[in-house]
């Protein structure tokens, strides 16, 4: 595996694995890597060539009172863990080279960012999150790149800004890779003292709660809402949302009749943990 940190290097890196035929999957990260992000670098070797891990800790998707300082970051973990997994090229950018002295552009994806994470954090972090997905789709130019279903909302922003834009990039959503208790992988885990990472499970727990209340036939929002809420309150955990929305265009609905996502984003503990899934009523 080959380490790069300018626009140069790995656009090069890029260009040699083209000539020989080769396609590019992207997998963008801000490291403290673990499982979810590896499951993606397992479905982008499976279907290319070049294998291309993003490791940068974007700080315009940050709010001023975010934890942008204290992100955990060990980039030798990092570049073992993702060599082990089949990453071929590590790109690895100081915040210069992507954001040089008097950068000036950002890109809006309007309407599927004020709401749930747009509204709950501010739109500017979806604002961060499209300037810099559509920075490194410019320096790379893959294929394919992959994101995780774990982040439901980015998932649509990414995949709109693609259409939009009319960007040559396939977006491809893996599944939620969990502890085993249940817990979604986060890098943000790391923050839970052990009393807080047990609280977290209800996160996941009240979406299974929710799914229950749908498969016994309660379809309405309210009811399904309960559902998941009684088991955050158990845990004394207050959500900043806990929503249910269409999946393709984040309207809030008012009952689980096809698909529907489940989103909550909650404080535990020091750690803003989020989670999600997709509701389907029973035939
Ligand atoms: P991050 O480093 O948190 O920006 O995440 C990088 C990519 O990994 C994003 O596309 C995330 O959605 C994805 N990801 C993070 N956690 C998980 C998880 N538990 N399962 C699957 N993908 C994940």
């Amino acid at each position: 595996m080959r380490i790069v940190r300018t626009v140069a290097d790995v656009r090069a890196a890029v260009r040699d694995a083209r000539s020989r035929g080769a396609s590019i999957g992207l997998v963008p990260t801000m490291g403290a890597l673990h499982d979810g992000h590896l499951s993606l670098v397992r479905a982008a070797r499976a279907a290319n060539g070049l294998v291309v891990m993003s490791l940068f800790v974007n700080p315009t998707q940050f709010g001023p009172n975010e934890d942008l300082a204290a992100y955990p970051r060990d980039e030798e973990r990092d570049a073992r863990l993702a060599e082990d997994a089949g990453v071929d090229v590590l790109f690895a950018p100081p915040v210069a080279e992507v954001y040089p002295q008097g950068f000036a552009t950002s890109i809006h994806v309007a309407g599927l960012t004020d709401v749930l994470d747009g509204a709950s954090r501010g739109a500017g972090h979806f604002d961060g999150v499209a300037t810099v997905v559509t920075k490194l789709f410019q320096m790379v130019a893959p294929d394919d790149a992959y994101f995780g279903q774990k982040d439901a909302q980015q998932v649509l922003v990414i995949r709109r800004l693609v259409r939009d834009l009319d960007m040559p990039v396939t977006v491809v959503a893996c599944p939620t890779v969990r502890e085993p208790d249940g817990l979604a992988m986060s890098s943000r885990n790391v923050y839970l003292d052990p009393e807080s990472r047990e609280r977290a499970t209800a996160l996941n727990r009240a979406l299974d709660a929710a799914e229950r209340e749908v498969a016994e036939g309660r379809t309405d929002a309210a009811a399904v809402l309960a559902a998941a809420s009684a088991v955050l309150g158990a845990a004394g955990i207050e959500p900043e949302y806990l929503e249910l929305r269409s999946p393709d265009d984040l309207r809030e609905v008012a009952r689980v009749a096809g698909p529907t996502l489940l989103a909550v984003a909650a404080r535990v503990g020091p750690a803003r943990l989020i989670d999600n899934r997709i509701l389907e009523a029973a035939p």
